[in-house]
């Protein structure tokens, strides 16, 4: 059998030492145009130190590799002035091209055919053809591997210093071009690698477009010289370049495989690329020895195995990737919490996991958010918000949907205002809402949006109905907009008397007010006038907390995308909304829903950090964690917790976040400043 791997980077050198180690009769050519010294960057990190695949798939290379590397445990952030130290993390880092030599010599021993300078051109006639090609693959080209290549973050330009840094260093700096930052990190005894990173528009107001290699060395020198403490930076075909997300629907085609970046690439920011490509290497030589060379059966058990587990670092690198493509719009939030908010951004350090690896770290975002020296975690602190005082962020009991009308209801079971009580005890958020083109239904146990027989005619902005079998809506004319505008009034004045502590209007999922913020239900240019006159009218009646439930976005390619609801949340805030109840979807029946564990939270972070306005979230959220998480980072301000099997959407249901926990007595609002 004869494998040829075109791409000698560390996918396709590890993979041919694998080969050849498991049966020295196959022959394993390593075709690489570079020539064997070259390699372009400076070192690469390996974010957890959990190698165990490696060592046991070759223990020679995993010792080599292991015995090179330079290792360390903390996290230094650099904002503000400050700098916030996290330890307990497990980071080890080597230079690229020493990883590459370590590869290449062990390959030497176990005879591979080393070729470099071959610059592959036509697919070489093997029985297995790798694709180890990197992000920009040649072999990939050969056929539809339905791929995406996608620019993912910031521009970014990878240089190297002689300024040893004694931790994973990230450096946020402010210019009057926009955010710069950096991620530093050592990779042997003399040098470090210094990524510098920034968002386009700051790219190009500093004029960084058009500088060449060196000037643009300098620039980056002159921003970043306290921190290289006068050291240079070094080039090496340092260009600014985008990041690419790579991702292909299939691996594998007949006897062509792709392998490492050619396959996936996962955003620097997470250190993840070498670790996922060479952990490929050994999953397709494991599944070439377990299906006894057979190529087709052992290409499919690759696929299955790697790509899931990719599929879930892509993931989280694109999360953090994202947060360093919005990072500008979180210098609101003081030290502990920007901090705290990084180290959390990809979803893989939640607030428990990092209480364990750094007690103090948590120690001091808690008693930062709860006010005093000794504070339990976030979800504990109390929140202000418009003279209503939350005891804690988890415990207000939010009601059902409570129709303005005896037409705003969405079934015969939905309460009205004037019949509904609140719950004995908590503090209550009451939800009011119009049904519109979503009312006259039966119960939702029946079935979702089924119309009754003998309903009550619909409104809605449009005349549009809401799923395959409701009924046609009529178009609400400006008598009815008053008649409803009314009904919102007289509710809040009656919840006024009932005691409530927080309304919340809904203008989400399709019902009324939603119908009008949507170009996929409303025609009309400003969508916005009849909900802010509704929010208008509420607000002159209603001193206390006024919360709106919103879909952020519609999930629909013609719908509102989320730009667009961060500027309705952003004009509901100018309108004096107080809290924004974070929902997506459902304003159509046939939108494209994504529902995932707290699906919903990175919706809220937006939202709350780019709006500046306090925000309430749900999605799937099921421990305590979850809720620490987002309320320590400033990702919510609020939390509804799935701690029992949630009722049907808008059925009556009471209350519907019910852990209730005793509060702490500090004012702190957690919304940016302390
Ligand atoms: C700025 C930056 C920072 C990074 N930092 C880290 C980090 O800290 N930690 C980490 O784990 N990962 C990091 N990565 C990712 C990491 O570099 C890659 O994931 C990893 O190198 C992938 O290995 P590979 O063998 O699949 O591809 P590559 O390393 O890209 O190797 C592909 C090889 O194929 C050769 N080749 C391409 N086309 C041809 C052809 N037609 N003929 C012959 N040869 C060809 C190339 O010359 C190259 O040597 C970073 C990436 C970037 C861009």
């Amino acid at each position: 059998m004869k494998v040829s791997i075109v791409g000698g980077g560390p996918a396709g050198l590890y993979l041919a030492i694998l080969l050849r180690k498991a049966n020295p009769g196959t022959e394993v050519e390593v075709l690489e145009r570079n020539a064997p010294d070259a390699t372009f960057g400076f070192g690469v990190v390996f974010s957890e130190e959990t190698l165990g695949s490696l060592r046991d798939a070759d223990p020679e290379t995993h010792l080599a590799i292991t015995d090179t590397f330079v290792r360390w445990n903390r996290v230094d952030i650099r904002y503000r002035g400050q700098v916030l130290r996290s330890r307990g993390h497990s980071f080890s880092a080597i230079a690229r091209k020493r990883l590459l030599e370590l590869l290449q010599e062990r390959c030497r021993a176990l005879d591979v055919e080393l070729r470099f300078g071959v610059e592959v051109e036509t697919l070489p006639e093997s029985d297995l053809v790798v694709g180890a090609d990197g992000a920009n693959s040649f072999v990939r080209r050969h056929r539809d591997f339905g791929t995406k290549v996608e620019p993912e973050g910031c521009k970014y330009v990878w240089f190297g210093t002689d300024l040893v840094f004694d931790a994973f260093t990230f450096v946020f700096r402010e210019t009057e071009h926009g955010l710069f930052n950096v991620h530093a990190y050592p990779y042997d005894e003399h040098m470090s690698t210094f990524i510098v990173e920034c968002p386009e528009e700051a790219w190009r107001a500093a004029g960084l477009d058009a500088l060449d290699e060196d000037e643009s060395r300098a620039f980056c020198e002159h921003l970043f010289a306290n921190d290289l403490r006068g050291r240079e930076l070094f080039t090496n075909r340092s260009l600014w370049l985008d990041f690419p997300k790579v991702t292909n629907r299939i691996w594998h085609d007949g006897r062509l495989v792709l392998l490492g970046d050619a396959a996936h690439t996962a955003h620097f920011s997470i250190g993840s690329g070498t670790k996922l490509a060479m952990e490929d290497s050994i999953a397709l030589a494991q599944a070439l020895v377990r299906r006894g060379w057979n190529v087709e059966a052992a290409l499919v058990d690759y696929e299955l195995e790697r790509g899931p587990a990719v599929e879930r670092t892509q993931a989280a690198a694109s999360e953090s990737a994202a947060f360093f493509g919005r990072v500008s719009a979180y210098t609101h939030l003081e030290p502990p919490q920007f901090a705290f908010n990084l180290l959390t951004r990809s979803g893989r350090i939640t607030h428990a996991s990092l209480a364990i690896r750094d007690p103090d770290f948590t120690r001091a975002l808690d008693s930062w958010l709860g006010g005093s020296d000794v504070c339990p975690p976030p979800l504990f602190a109390p929140l202000e918000l418009n003279g209503v005082r939350f005891p804690d962020r988890v415990s207000f009991a939010l009601s059902s949907f409570v129709a303005v009308s005896v037409e705003g209801r969405i079934t015969p079971q939905t309460p009205t205002i004037d019949e509904w009580t609140p719950a004995p005890h908590g503090l209550v958020v009451l939800q009011l809402g119009h049904a519109g083109a979503r009312g006259a239904c039966r119960p939702q146990a029946v079935g979702v949006d089924l119309p009754l027989r003998d309903g009550w005619p619909l409104v809605s902005a449009s005349a549009v109905p809401y799923g395959p079998f409701s009924g046609v809506p009529d178009v609400l004319d400006e008598a009815g907009m008053a008649d409803v505008r009314e009904s919102f009034v007289r509710a809040a004045k009656r919840a006024a008397e009932l005691g409530i502590a927080v309304l919340e209007l809904d203008l989400a999922h399709g019902y009324l007010l939603g119908s009008f913020l949507s170009p996929l239900t409303n025609p009309e240019k400003d969508r916005l006038r009849f909900p802010l006159e509704v929010v208008d009218a509420m607000r002159a009646v209603w001193p206390r907390a006024l919360a709106v439930r919103l879909s952020v976005t519609d999930r629909h390619p013609r719908g509102n995308s989320v730009d667009d609801g961060i500027a309705i949340a952003r004009a509901l805030s100018e309108h004096g909304v107080d809290l924004i109840h974070v929902e997506a979807g459902q304003t159509v029946h046939d939108d494209r829903p994504e529902y995932g564990r707290g699906f919903l939270t990175a919706l809220s972070d937006r939202v709350r950090n780019e709006v500046r306005i306090p925000t309430l979230v749900r999605g799937h959220l099921t421990t305590l964690d979850d809720a620490n998480t987002i309320v320590g980072a400033g990702r919510a301000d609020l939390c509804i917790l799935d701690l029992r099997p949630s009722p049907l959407e808008s059925e009556p249901r009471e209350p519907s976040n019910t852990v209730l926990l005793s509060g702490q007595t500090s004012k702190k609002s957690g919304l940016g400043a302390k």
